[in-house]
């Protein structure tokens, strides 16, 4: 099994302040960043800022800052970076693209790419959307207007350095063809193969017009298109240019997370640009879908945009990246509803899960003296295997069906086995025997869950006795198999997980 594993979500304007969908694709990739930790490897997860946007600098403007630009970016970036900390996300770099280190990646792949004969002077004319910095033919649009944000776009001509990405064309559908699993979900391939060979062309990598950016390497008149700097990200977060030792062990990305309005700029543009840099591609880029809340588009002028440090002060991290990720397949379209938010607080999370907890653990309390009984034979074994693969294919709402199956089963099996009722018929063994299974379900249960409510598995591990260091640094093949929970053991009920929320 590989020992590494590095993935990416993409790196955030910063002319506003995140918003749940923001922390929606970011809690995604959390959560298999600790999983992939959770099996033994070493993960490098990068997440950050795109800064060198236009966008940036007229949200500076806006904000009085025209002549203090970097100053509004730093701000910007130290509070993207607070509200990931205080959603628990644990990337290992929160890069952003005005660091020094990125510009010298950029430097070095831009004379990677020109040396190869990929880099050309030419006249762009044609189709801007200044909203989207993106270059567009009349094929893209919809009824004459930008596909995404329903505006005309700006008919621009200016001499500008290009980039002959249509040089790549067979070489990337060819790679698409090969390697099935590098654009997912499989509807957004098709969608990329028909762009590819229908639509692609050149494109322009450099704006003569920009005041803000990363300067074209030497010529110093023109300044990088933001897309062609931002995409270098990904490998500057690993040291390309600047640590090869790293850069070798981590790059290619095993996955990266993007949206799928910039899929075209990530299966065609990125991998076009690596293989002309000579670089491995990612193994897979991973398209979510968008996002609306309770039935309608999130926009500043309707007023609904979703403050996740808000939403998390109500509930808490765990809660939201559970109910985001439970109801949001990844991959589709979906929608963020605050009623289904708090039903699945009440059903999934408090019925079900919470009430679990408590009742195993009051019977323990009273049955067996808070002690842990004599081992006894169980199965999950199985519920495992379903997990491990869904958890490998990136399926993440179907392991949270996986787990929740086991949660509902194991409520079941108090109804059958009434513990109650075999201690008044003083039935010991049988007694100890059901309360052992419980508990070292609820064990499982939690290692299951830490991925995603990393908060609540450790909780639980808690009140079942369980040091969580001690409980993590033991390899996932021992902490899986049954009958870890040590007999004797202490055990605390303490306060349930999810109260009841009037
Ligand atoms: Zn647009």
């Amino acid at each position: 099994m590989p020992t590494k594993f590095y993935l990416t979500t993409p790196i955030y304007y910063v002319n506003g302040k995140p918003s749940i969908g923001h922390a929606y694709t970011t809690f995604v990739a959390d959560t298999i960043a600790r999983y992939q930790r959770m099996l033994g490897k070493e993960v490098e997860f990068l997440t950050g800022t795109d800064e060198n946007s236009q966008k940036n600098v007229e949200a500076a403007a806006a904000a009085g800052r025209e002549d203090d630009i970097q100053g509004y970016l730093d701000e910007m970036a130290a509070l993207w970076q607070r509200t990931f900390d205080s959603l628990g996300i644990t990337n290992t770099r929160f890069i952003r693209t005005t660091e020094a280190d990125h510009h010298k990646a950029v430097e070095a792949f831009w004379k990677r790419v020109e040396a190869k004969g990929d880099i050309y002077k030419g006249t762009y004319e044609g189709l801007y959307c200044g909203k989207c910095e993106a270059f567009y033919t009349e094929n893209d649009l919809e009824g004459g207007l930008c596909p995404f944000h329903k505006t005309k776009p700006d008919h621009i001509k200016e001499d500008n350095y290009f980039f002959a990405l249509t040089k790549y064309r067979d070489a990337l559908l060819e790679h698409i063809e090969k390697n099935p699993e590098f654009v997912q979900p499989k509807e957004r391939r098709n969608e990329i193969v028909s762009y590819i060979k229908n639509f692609m062309t050149d494109v322009s990598v450099s704006r003569q017009t920009m005041k803000w950016g990363i300067p074209v390497p030497g010529d110093e008149t023109h300044r990088l298109y933001v897309w062609f700097d931002a995409l270098i990200n990904y490998i500057t977060g690993v040291g390309f240019a600047t640590d090869e030792k790293k850069f070798d062990r981590f790059w290619p990305a095993d996955l990266q997370l993007v949206g799928k309005d910039i899929l075209k700029f990530h299966c065609a543009l990125w991998p076009a640009m690596l293989m002309s840099a000579g670089l491995p591609l990612p193994k897979v880029v991973l398209a979510h879908g968008f996002f609306t809340v309770d039935g309608q588009k999130m926009s500043k002028s309707l007023g609904n945009v979703v403050d996740p440090v808000e939403l998390s002060e109500q509930y808490s991290p765990d809660i939201i990246r559970y109910y985001a990720i439970r109801d949001i397949r990844l991959g589709d379209d979906g929608d963020f509803s605050h009623d289904r938010l708090r039903a699945r607080y009440e059903t999934d999370l408090a019925n079900e899960l919470g009430n679990l907890v408590h009742r195993v653990l009051t019977m323990t309390e009273k049955y067996t003296d808070a002690k842990v009984p004599e081992k006894a034979q169980g199965e999950i074994l199985g519920a495992w295997q379903e997990y491990q693969q869904a958890m490998t294919d990136y399926r993440l709402t179907d392991a949270l069906d996986i787990i929740w199956a086991v949660i509902r089963r194991t409520n079941q099996f108090i109804e059958q086995q009434q513990p109650w009722a075999l201690a008044k018929l003083e039935e010991k063994k049988m007694l100890h025997d059901t309360l052992y299974v419980l508990l070292e379900t609820l064990r499982h249960i939690a290692w299951m869950l830490w991925p995603f409510m990393p908060d609540t598995a450790e909780k639980m591990f808690t009140k079942l006795g369980l040091e969580v260091p001690k409980e993590f640094s033991q390899s996932v093949e021992s902490a899986w198999v049954w009958g870890e929970l040590k007999p004797g053991s202490g055990v605390e009920k303490g306060e349930p997980l999810f109260p009841r929320k009037e």
